[in-house]
């Protein structure tokens, strides 16, 4: 399958619903193995590690990804794998935790917009401005007549990004109820990693049909041509690090960043 029909599978059309049920978690895109799904991804990386390059020489454009999923469906490792390829300088990673005091004393929007990417840019969201529709719909913490009109603010705020220069892409990380059983115990039992589990996990996997119901509509929301959402299969870590930085590595061709014009000629150094 080619790379543009698959992106065109994970892709949710604009008007429409993802689909979420009717999409299987465990699907292996990209690749049939593990092996050949690691061969890949270092190709996907390195291609990306160059185009990232020419979107910071060139410094007039800049990327946003956005990654939202299910507690263990991979954010963290998705941006350990796909920012292995891109320099430190010009990428950053911003993660959004629960909102401080300061923060809800402000438009959601507020903090998201200052830490948003400047031109030559690639920023990664672990976690966006969409918590502020799927947590606090599901958690209760805001009423519907508060969070139902974020639908409308978030295509408008993604729309000013885009006209000014930012190709907003979304991942939704689609795991299954399963697989995130296994995550979790295993972050339980492995002393290393039990520090990411928060007690808070177990009341959101209680809520977990509460919380497909949240995605579901979100993603069919605010999946627009501008800024399109990606569900991507996320039971399998390799095949869903290769989807991502399959996405990244399309938005980035799309662009096509132009090295600046040189400003010397090449000439023999003595
Ligand atoms: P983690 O990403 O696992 O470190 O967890 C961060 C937590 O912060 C998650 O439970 C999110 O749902 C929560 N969070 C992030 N942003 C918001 C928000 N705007 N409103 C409510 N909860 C949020
Ligand atoms: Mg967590």
């Amino acid at each position: 399958m080619s790379r543009d029909s698959l992106l065109a599978d994970l892709r949710v059309a604009p008007g429409h619903g993802p689909g979420l049920l009717d999409r299987d978690p465990g699907e292996r895109v990209g690749a049939s193995s593990k092996k050949e799904g690691a061969a890949r991804l270092a190709e996907v990386v390195e291609r990306l590690g160059v185009l990232h390059n020419r979107l910071y020489a060139e410094a007039s454009r800049s990327v946003l990804l956005v990654l939202q999923g299910m507690d263990a469906s991979g954010k963290d490792g998705v941006i350990r794998s796909v920012f292995t390829g891109l320099n430190p300088q010009g990428c950053r990673v911003q993660s959004f935790k629960a909102p401080s005091p300061v923060e809800l004393a402000h438009d959601f929007l507020w903090r998201v917009h200052q830490v948003c990417p400047a031109r030559g840019e690639i920023v990664i969201f672990n976690r966006s401005h969409y918590e502020d529709i799927v947590a606090v719909r599901v958690r209760k913490l805001a009423e519907e007549k508060v969070w139902g009109k974020r639908y409308d603010h978030i295509r408008g705020f993604e729309k000013l990004l885009t006209d000014e220069g930012t190709t907003v892409v979304k991942v939704f990380l689609h795991v299954s109820r399963d697989e995130q059983r296994v995550r979790l115990q295993e972050r339980l039992d492995d002393p290393e990693k039990r520090w990411k589990f928060r007690p808070g996990d177990l009341d959101d996997r209680a809520l977990w049909d509460e919380f497909s119901v949240a995605y579901e509509d979100v993603l069919g929301e605010t999946s627009t041509k501008a800024a399109p959402w990606y569900v991507v299969p996320a039971d399998h870590n390799w095949s869903r690090n290769l989807a991502v930085a399959g996405i990244l590595v399309a938005a980035l061709e799309e662009i096509d960043p132009k090295l600046p014009e040189p400003v010397i000629e090449p000439t023999t150094i003595t």
